[in-house]
């Protein structure tokens, strides 16, 4: 762990061994920390931001540095992504494509340190001026998680930092190799101590203590909706700031007026990708019913010839999942859609191959004639698993798409632009893909609509997350005003 800038073992001396889930070995061994490590952290991040001058430093000075680290990125963007891959078991090409992203937000956010300004404002009041600044929010606490581990700590720790803010990064405890290397290169980046602390270890404890303490300000949070309550109702006791990403049930809305080719390999990528394990994966395909039978056909074809393996294998198209845990879980969703009466069309169960049998692997699954009332197409299985359902109108898909707890984003393919536009305008999630599925990028922003969370990262709206608002007001001519004679 990283914490006032040394690096130190768990006080308890406790440790933790991390897991390749390609083939379960033991690839590292981590801190443990518990609730004294993470009051220590959030101490030296508490003193740094009352007493340091790194959030009074010249926001320039401080983009310098934050841009610094992405510089680093890039530079060791190979071992990074190799180290993401061991952790993961993602293939090492999206790895690759994660650390471009990462050191993009960095670069980014960067830059947006100096222009995160305030405004003049006119006052109604004569002889008076008004101005509204921006000012950093304090100690922010960063709870991460574990299927994108440094995409995630990224979009939190870069704009915090730029804002001027201190930090206390609470990794997923199963993925915590890339943000300690990323630590490395904040030292080396020459940050001063006490700014960007590292705690390890599991959420009840050290999480919990960063969401409860009282001297954190923000607590900012990517994960499951549970564990995004807990952390919410913990935070309220001293009315913390709370920027929340949780999951979604992504739909993937299908025209028949739709280039069919493109549709048919796109939405395989926005289920499939990455094992599922996207809080955007495009898990609900709603296809107009004209074009069922034959557009199902073709995703079933496709589903079967996925190359499931070892992610440093350059051929391997999809990697485990991410746990043994989170494997049954998938498994029980499955069973689940089963008994609900959906039907299986492939997939549904572990692959036999002899080479995948230490992983944590599952087939790439389709369930059809699924209906919106079934538990497999409201709630999130967050793996390789696609339902199908279909819609005869605009009305109908609009209606079928937000009829889930969840608003994080929607993708909708069709080649009549006013159609598009229909959909995009009455979805009621943060992001609306026309002909895609899954860009996102450090200059927009990101984040869910209903149950999907609270807040944004990325973009200006992502660095405004980090900032409180205040208006200072002078009275150029004080005199008495005689209320009280
Ligand atoms: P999780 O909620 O189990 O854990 C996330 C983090 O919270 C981990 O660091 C964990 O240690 C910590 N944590 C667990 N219990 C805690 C507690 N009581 N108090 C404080 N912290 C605690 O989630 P996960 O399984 O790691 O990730 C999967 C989930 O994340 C999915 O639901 C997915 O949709 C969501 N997710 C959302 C986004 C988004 O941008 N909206 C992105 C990625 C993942």
């Amino acid at each position: 762990m990283y914490i006032n800038g040394k690096w130190i073992d768990s006080e308890s001396g406790k440790t933790r061994e991390i897991i390749n889930p390609y083939n379960q070995e033991i690839i590292a061994t981590a801190a443990e920390g518990n609730e004294k490590d993470t009051k220590d952290a959030i101490q030296a991040a508490r003193q740094t931001f009352d007493e340091g001058s790194w959030s009074t430093l010249p926001a320039n000075e401080r983009g310098e540095f934050v841009y610094q680290i992405g510089q680093l990125i890039r530079r060791d963007s190979q071992e990074l992504a190799e180290l993401e891959t061991l952790d993961t078991g993602k293939t090492i090409q999206e790895s690759r494509d994660d650390m471009a992203d990462i050191a993009n937000v960095f670069l980014y956010f960067g830059g947006l340190a100096d222009k995160n300004g305030g405004e003049i404002v006119k006052s109604p009041f004569p002889d008076s001026e008004s101005k509204v600044v921006r000012e950093p929010v304090g100690v922010c606490g960063q709870i991460t998680p574990w299927n994108y581990p440094l995409l995630q700590a990224a979009w939190k720790i870069a704009p915090a930092l730029a804002a001027g803010n201190t930090i206390v990064v609470k990794p997923s405890e199963i993925t915590p190799l890339t943000t300690v290397k990323v630590f490395q290169l904040i030292e080396e980046a020459g940050i001063p101590k006490g700014v960007a602390n590292l705690v390890l270890g599991a959420g009840v404890s050290t999480g919990a203590e960063l969401s409860a303490n009282h001297h954190v300000d923000l607590i900012s949070f990517t994960g499951g909706m549970e564990t995004g309550k807990t952390i919410m109702q913990a935070a309220s006791h001293n009315v913390k700031k709370i920027a929340l990403e949780l999951g979604g049930k992504n739909p993937n809305i299908v025209f028949a007026d739709a280039d069919f080719e493109t549709a048919v390999d796109q939405a395989l990528n926005a289920v499939f990708f990455h094992a599922g394990q996207v809080c955007s994966a495009g898990a609900r395909l709603l296809v107009e019913e004209s074009i069922h039978d034959e557009f199902v056909e073709a995703l079933i074809e496709r589903t079967k010839r996925i190359k499931l393996g070892n992610g440093f294998d350059e051929s391997t198209q999809s990697g485990p999942l991410i746990s043994a845990e989170h494997l049954a879980k998938v498994e029980q969703y499955v069973e689940i859609g089963e008994k609900e009466g959906a039907t299986l069309a492939v997939g549904g169960k572990r692959p036999n191959d002899s080479e995948l049998q230490n992983g944590f692997f599952y087939l790439p699954t389709i369930f059809t004639n699924c209906t919106n009332d079934m538990r497999i197409v409201q709630e999130e299985v967050f793996g390789p698993v696609l339902t199908v359902e279909t819609f005869q109108s605009k009305e109908e898909a609009v209606k079928l798409a937000n009829d889930t707890i969840y608003g994080l984003a929607g993708a909708v393919w069709t080649q009549d632009l006013n159609k598009a536009d229909f959909i995009a305008t009455r979805l009621r999630m943060g992001t609306v893909w026309i002909n895609d599925f899954h860009p996102y990028f450090a200059q927009a922003p990101w984040g869910g609509y209903k149950q999907s969370g609270i807040g944004r990262e990325l973009g200006q709206q992502g660095m405004e997350e980090y900032t409180e608002v205040k208006h200072i007001y002078r009275n150029k001519q004080p005199e008495p005003i005689h209320w009280f004679r």
